[in-house]
């Protein structure tokens, strides 16, 4: 697809996904032609994209960023979700190379002192493996709801993704926690046990808390961070993260 063919399918998505189902959202995206990539952290939206994608046969690949500080349980859930569905998630590791000079300058943990810090450690663990996945896409796929955070709340269908020059697609941006929760019971879907501990969103194992009653869904992620905005890159652009440069790692 070419750049100008890529910016007018993902207008075209944005207008079409809210008359479609989540299994038609999948087909259309599988449509556009060229490869199209799923990346799953194995949270609950993203085990019910897998579960559509396999469920539908939908031409989607999955693929996951494995960061090399996942909890047990999710690290367990992508072979349960293997077996469940039959198909195969591929992962993507960060290079050995980069997580050295990153603990070098910063110490393995790090990313407790500073957002600079915090930031630089994505980038090496989840960023870079991204490209690695993305490469060669025409379109991306993702679990981002509206109601995930305030930050989320206007998250379109589809939209064209500049930095990484691909149709960024979120098919279930209009979708409700209680539907999730549905579908996952109707399709008898595998879930991360963490979820009925309080983890709602489930990130690395350092990075990531339950939360407490009435705390937005995304509150246990960097919980030590004071940034009501708080993203690791991969749904916002890297330079409009505060404090970093790439160039520091
Ligand atoms: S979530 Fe934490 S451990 Fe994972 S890549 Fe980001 S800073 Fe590193």
């Amino acid at each position: 697809m070419t750049l100008q063919s890529r910016i007018e399918a993902a207008a075209a998505l944005d207008a079409a996904f809210a008359s479609l189902d989540l299994a038609g959202r999948l087909q259309l995206v599988a449509s556009l032609g060229g490869r199209a990539v799923f990346t799953t952290s194995l949270g609950i939206e993203d085990q019910v994209i897998t579960a559509a994608i396999a469920l539908s046969g939908a031409e989607i690949e999955v693929a996951t960023l494995d960061t090399g500080r996942l909890f047990k349980e999710t690290a367990d859930l992508i072979s349960e979700t293997e077996e469940r569905f039959g198909i195969s998630i591929r992962r993507f590791h960060p290079a050995q190379d980069d997580i050295d000079a990153y603990a070098a300058k910063y110490g393995l943990n790090g990313f407790y002192e500073s957002v600079e810090a915090r930031h630089a450690c994505c980038h090496v663990r989840k960023l870079v493996p991204l490209a690695k996945a993305l490469e060669g896409a025409s379109a991306w796929v993702t679990g981002l709801r509206r109601s995930q955070s305030g930050n989320r709340a206007t998250t379109p269908f589809a939209e064209y993704d500049a930095e990484r020059q691909l149709i960024k697609v979120n098919p279930l941006a209009d979708w409700s926690l209680e539907e999730i929760n549905a579908y996952v019971e109707k399709e008898a879907v595998p879930t991360n046990p963490l979820h009925k501990r309080g983890y709602p969103s489930i990130g690395c194992e350092p990075c990531t808390r339950a939360i407490k009653p009435g705390e937005p869904e995304r509150a246990g992620r960097w919980w030590w961070e004071n940034d009501e905005k708080r993203e690791c890159g991969l749904h916002v652009p890297e330079a409009a993260l505060p404090s970093l440069n790439s160039s520091s790692l």
